[in-house]
């Protein structure tokens, strides 16, 4: 059983998930909220359980499929702010209008959200990645001298494979860093390349239980930095720079062939 203690961390973070899952929480807030659910399993379950249902909700929305006429119906009355109007049909039992009408309801939410959202992960999944950028890259913990090859290789360990392809896959670009580091209690694989004084992480992470991104590359801009994310069997792999997004989402779309391929076996 879950106690939560008066005036506890988790008393303070639980009531801020549903924001936090919705991305409408301040940049600072998100910060606490990451920083405490890093140390804390129980929030970690609250955030897993609030994040997988609304994946399921997603899911089981996405496959009901709106009647054309209704979709245009609902896009025309959006525009002209008119109510939707259902279509009348006399014959039909009651409970068969008020099924429709919840349908429309339903539907006009989804199809609003698909308007306005576009087709996005959970921006929690790209804070995740994004710290990593922030705490080692931008914090400043990147050395001036490069650590040697070897060394690199030995600290990736498993995934000394990556440095190698993203080396090929990012000519121009000299690696800066090159290991493995724990940012909030969890480990980052993180490899950063630099050009003209622009540091481009790439780093993965394991997946906890219950997060999950559709298929395809995800985005999001944070604090001035372009985060490109993806999932890849049992990692979440993020491609980020403070730099524009076309850069970023260029090299994000160039290596992620190549780190699903590596990643697939680990
Ligand atoms: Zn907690
Ligand atoms: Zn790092």
């Amino acid at each position: 059983m879950n106690v939560i203690h008066a005036n506890s961390p988790c008393q303070r973070v639980r009531p801020l998930l549903d924001s936090y899952v919705s991305n409408e929480l301040l940049v600072e807030t998100t910060n606490d909220v990451l920083r405490h659910i890093g140390d804390c399993p129980e929030c970690r379950g609250a955030l897993h359980e609030i994040e997988a249902t609304r994946h399921a909700v997603r899911r089981a929305v996405s496959t009901i499929q709106p009647p054309p006429e209704l979709r245009g119906r609902i896009l025309r009355s959006l525009a002209g702010n008119q109510p939707v109007v259902m279509p009348k049909r006399s014959a039909a039992p009651r409970w068969l209008a008020v099924a429709a009408a919840v349908a429309a309801v339903v539907l006009s939410i989804g199809i609003i959200r698909n308007l306005t959202l576009h087709r996005s992960a959970s921006p929690s999944l790209l804070h995740i990645g994004w710290l990593d950028h922030k705490e080692c890259v931008m914090a400043g913990h990147i050395p001036t001298t490069p650590p040697a090859r070897e060394t690199a290789v030995t600290k990736l360990a498993a995934y000394s494979e990556l440095l190698p392809e993203i080396e090929r896959q990012m000519p121009g670009y000299v690696m800066r860093q090159a290991h493995r580091c724990t940012i909030f209690g969890r480990q980052y694989t993180h490899v950063v390349m630099e050009k003209n004084g622009v540091m481009v992480s790439v780093s993965l992470v394991r997946k906890n239980p219950g997060e999950a991104m559709t298929p395809g590359l995800h985005s999001a801009t944070i604090e001035g930095t372009a985060v490109y994310g993806f999932e890849t069997g049992d990692h979440l792999a993020f491609v980020m720079a403070n730099q524009d997004k076309d850069t970023v989402h260029g090299l994000a779309a160039k290596l992620s062939p190549s780190i699903r391929q590596i990643t697939e076996t680990l």
